[in-house]
């Protein structure tokens, strides 16, 4: 592990003055970072650690949830308004990690966990998206768990986090403070990059900014939602394929629908195809089984995941099933 030192900033401006500094990383919970700083994939040569400042409170208002960045994934999970405002929110969080990491990891460090494509986390191996323009394995080799949808030539690696999945379904944004001192605010939906050919740049984050809060809006199709993650074993393991769905039904006919989709991107995936095919129309289960159809419009399977193609089309259809019940 290469030695580093720790700052302990007295408040946001410092901490986005000192992430612009060469070799820093901002630390938050550390259930992703420590690991990356421990294993050389990602060192960092200067920690500033964010822990102490005020970004831990989750409220609800007129307009929505505000889930601040450093709430972590248990308080999240538990609090009685994110449970009534986005219960899809909540059954991703409590599918994710052990409850042991839940209390340690932050709703705004979930955003930003690296994948766990395996030859990103293994320093012997060439790696575009830690390395850029070493070339991407994974592409003739180990795909099994990686990309169907929005892959590149230079990577196809997953991102391996469930609450930004419920998170892109509800239409949320993230608040972020910057370098200069400004805050802006950006839809989750813009906040990820596909990976093109710079894998290694995976937000819209620039140096020095620092994640202060999630917002989400308020919406009926947001109150009535699941999330159903499907993987190798029933813990402790990532999505092979997951599927928030949320819906607004009246009379039978779909006022609103939200779906987005995990483990199989190369970022949470929003499945605006099939939300097309079911707005506005009687749900019926052969409307249902149209739009699992179109989830993988534009999908690409590698030699080892085609069995993706699948099942995210069966998630889709479990999750409408689930939710219009
Ligand atoms: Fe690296 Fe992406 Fe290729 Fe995995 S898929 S080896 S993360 S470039």
């Amino acid at each position: 592990m290469q030695e580093f030192s720790r700052l302990v900033p007295s408040g946001l401006d410092a901490a986005a003055r000192a992430g612009v500094r060469p070799g820093a990383g901002f630390l938050a919970g550390g259930t992703d970072l420590l690991q990356l700083w421990k294993n050389n994939v990602a060192p960092a040569s200067l920690v500033v650690d964010l822990d102490r400042l005020d970004l831990r409170s989750i409220s609800a208002g007129a307009h929505g949830l505000r889930i601040g960045a450093l709430a972590t994934m248990a308080e999240v999970a538990e609090h009685p308004e994110v449970k009534r405002r986005l219960p899809a929110g909540c059954e991703a969080l409590l599918a994710a990690a052990s409850p042991q990491i839940r209390n340690m990891g932050t709703a705004g460090g979930n955003l930003l966990q690296r994948t766990r494509c395996g030859y990103f986390r293994d320093i012997g191996f060439a790696c575009n998206k830690r390395a850029p323009g070493s070339g991407c394995p994974a592409i003739a080799g180990e795909n099994r768990e990686l990309a169907i949808l929005g892959g590149s030539t230079h990577c196809i690696a997953t991102h391996p986090s469930d609450f930004p999945v419920a998170l892109m379904a509800a239409r949320a944004s993230v608040e972020i403070h910057g370098a200069d001192g400004a805050r802006r605010t950006v839809e989750l939906e813009q906040f990820y990059r596909l990976p093109g050919d710079t894998p290694h740049i995976e937000t819209v984050l620039r140096p020095g900014d620092v994640i202060t809060a999630i917002l989400v809006p308020d919406a009926p199709a947001n109150g009535r939602a699941t999330y159903i993650k499907v993987r190798d074993r029933q813990s402790y393991a990532y999505a092979l394929a997951s599927v928030a769905a949320g819906i607004d039904l009246q009379g039978g006919k779909v006022r609103d629908v939200r779906l987005a989709a995990g483990g199989v991107g190369t970022r949470p995936w929003r499945l605006d195809a099939s939300e097309a095919v079911l707005r506005g129309q009687t749900l019926t289960p052969a409307l249902i089984e149209q739009a699992a159809a179109h989830a993988t419009d534009g999908a690409q399977a590698q030699s080892k995941n085609e069995f993706k193609l699948t099942l995210l089309r069966n998630t889709v259809r479990r999750a409408l099933q689930t939710v219009s019940s």
